[in-house]
């Protein structure tokens, strides 16, 4: 644990000692989540300003929107007593792999429901979570769709595992509060911020957050159908969309799906601007937002900006 001080006697989710000690001991640097100006042939030609929020280098290891969206769930199990936290993901799952690693420089047991079965799941996320001593239980893919079901802190498996439950990518109300500080750190002005939407947790936060500009979200999987319910769930009320929306056109045939248009934009992106993307979240944003600024949807002379999310642990190859 922290330290009883710590620990024992805290209720409150605003806590700033509480938050100040776990940001310390994990090494959360939010003045590296600089916003950087892209220059590019592309955005001269169509007059238009593009800056990324780095949140990719908020912390070495735990990756941007991950981290955001822990944060306060960490504050309210460590503020009610919890020392162990389970959730669930893939084999590849950021999520996963930033919860054990916060686990592990919190001394906090952790124990993830990974999808698959143990033969057939490995790759070097997985092998990190074991490296960081958290917990793997393989379950297939029936009672994993069931856990998707269970979005409170103390529902299943949490009641049976004697823990505290964060869900599938770390979405739940909790997470909100972490990503709307995202809004307080950008001090330009800009006219649209362009987000990659998994379970849109992060473009949620975002809603909640009351910014001076459009929120769009780049879907990154078939989500037409249950996204903007995820995230009317997750804000508790339909809130107007005046000024939010989630474009479906850029997930390339589903989640962690790829296409040679899309691989070998990434390869010039990367080549371009210096920036590390990957394909499954990043690349389909940057993708999306230089296809929309080429067929004129983003209008000449705008200034934009996007949420480097993170996530580049993925990245690496198994085996
Ligand atoms: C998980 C993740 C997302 C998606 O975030 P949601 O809040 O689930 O929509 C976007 N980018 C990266 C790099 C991620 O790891």
């Amino acid at each position: 644990m922290l330290s009883e001080q710590v620990t024992g006697t805290v209720n409150s989710l605003h806590n700033l000692e509480l938050v100040k000690q776990i940001e310390a001991t994990i090494g959360i640097d939010y003045a590296a989540s600089r916003q950087q100006q892209i220059q590019h042939p592309l955005l001269d030609r169509y007059d238009i300003k593009l800056q990324v929020k780095r949140d990719d280098l908020l912390h070495s290891i735990v990756s941007g929107n991950k981290w955001r969206k822990l944060k306060f769930n960490l504050v309210n199990a460590l503020a009610n007593g919890h020392d162990h936290i389970i959730s669930m993901g893939g084999a590849w799952s950021n999520h996963l792999h930033a919860l054990a690693y916060v686990g592990h420089r919190l001394n906090i047991k952790t124990t993830a429901l990974v999808r698959g079965d143990e033969e057939h799941a490995d790759s070097p996320t997985l092998q990190d979570l074991r490296d960081w001593g958290m917990q793997l239980r393989f379950v297939n893919r029936s009672d994993y769709r069931h856990l998707r079901n269970h979005r409170q802190h103390d529902a299943p498996p949490a009641d049976k595992l004697n823990g505290y439950w964060i869900p599938e990518g770390g979405a739940s109300k909790l997470a909100l509060h972490g990503i709307a500080e995202i809004n307080q750190e950008i001090d330009t002005n800009i006219d649209t911020l362009f987000v990659a939407c998994g379970t849109g947790t992060t473009l949620a936060g975002l809603i909640t957050a009351g910014c001076h500009y459009q929120v769009t979200g780049i879907a990154v999987l078939r989500a037409e159908s249950f996204m903007r319910a995820d995230i009317s769930q997750l804000l508790g009320v339909t809130r107007p969309d005046a000024n939010w929306s989630i474009n479906h056109d850029y997930h390339c045939g589903g989640f962690a799906r790829q296409n040679e248009t899309l691989l070998a934009f990434i390869e010039q992106f990367e080549k371009d601007t210096e920036i590390p993307v990957e394909a499954v979240y990043t690349g389909k944003l940057f993708y999306a937002i230089f296809n929309l600024v080429e067929t004129g949807k983003i209008q000449p002379g705008s200034r934009i900006m996007a949420l480097h999310s993170g996530g580049l642990q993925g990245k690496r190859s198994a085996g």
